[in-house]
């Protein structure tokens, strides 16, 4: 597991938007967040476990949280803006953005791959992050120390077999990562990053993996670590880094 222990204030004060973080990895990096200090917003297109994160906030007695429902395959360029609006009317800026949502598709050759499929699969994982990133960027810049993480995978580095456009839309995560990094390259004060969790307990692991068992990979909260660095103040001078979370 990447080494890090966080301080228990790291994201004191800090507003951050997490997307898909009703589950998985993208809800223990909520709770991680709030659990630091962090004001989170949980965006995710399930209000049931949207609502049921933000009630485990509330019980845990860490900072309010607000919950954002919206579908990332058909969200408009309009309906991100007014996304925007909204947040900067609330919170006047935003310190930090995980991009965390993503589909897997199907895992079946390019030959035979269907391209409604790919085309949900891009616009979800890539395109819907970059609308996203746009319309937020500045908020991020009314920030004095902000962080934006996007998410990748192993088969976002090295191609694989039977990946599809899950793997494509991972090197293009890496891509648009890379490019919005040289192009901030000289704010100190907003850094851009990817974070490959590895093989972590989840509902997509075991939809891409049925014959694993899941016992024998981390729980998202193991991973926390790095998304804790790179989201607090220890990783100001991190960026246009690939990194892995184990
Ligand atoms: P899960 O499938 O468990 O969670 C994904 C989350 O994204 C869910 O909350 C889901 O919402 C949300 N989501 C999916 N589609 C949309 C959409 N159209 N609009 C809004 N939200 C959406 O996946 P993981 O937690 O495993 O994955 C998190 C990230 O980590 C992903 O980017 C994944 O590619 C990456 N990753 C995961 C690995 C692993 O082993 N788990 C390995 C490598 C990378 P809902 O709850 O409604 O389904």
């Amino acid at each position: 597991m990447y080494d890090y222990q966080a301080p228990e204030d790291l994201l004191q004060g800090k507003i951050i938007l997490v997307t898909g973080a009703g589950d998985g990895i993208g809800r223990a990096a909520a709770l991680s967040y709030a659990a630091h200090g962090a004001t989170v917003i949980l965006l995710g297109r399930t209000e049931e476990k949207l609502n049921a994160v933000y009630d485990e906030i509330d019980a845990a007695g860490y900072p309010q949280a607000a919950i954002i429902p919206l579908n990332l395959e058909t969200a408009t360029e309009t309906g991100f803006d007014r996304l925007a609006a909204m947040l900067e009317e609330e919170f006047g800026r935003i310190d930090g953005i995980l991009h965390n949502a993503s589909l897997l598709g199907l895992r079946t050759p390019i030959e035979s791959y269907d391209p409604i499929v790919w085309q949900q699969v891009m616009q979800v994982n890539v395109t819907s992050a970059f609308m996203l990133t746009q319309a937020l960027l500045s908020l991020t810049n009314d920030s004095e120390d902000a962080s934006i993480i996007f998410t990748s995978s192993g088969v976002g580095r090295k191609g694989k077999a039977f990946w599809g456009a899950y793997a494509v839309s991972k090197f293009a995560t890496e891509g648009l990562m890379q490019v919005l990094a040289d192009e901030l390259e000289h704010n100190q004060n907003i850094r851009v990053n990817t974070i490959n969790p590895g093989a972590t307990r989840t509902n997509m692991r075991v939809n891409a993996y049925p014959a694993e068992n899941p016992e024998n990979n981390p729980t998202p909260e193991e991973i926390m670590p790095l998304y804790l660095y790179l989201m607090g103040r220890d990783s100001r001078t991190v960026t246009g880094q690939s990194m892995n979370a184990q």
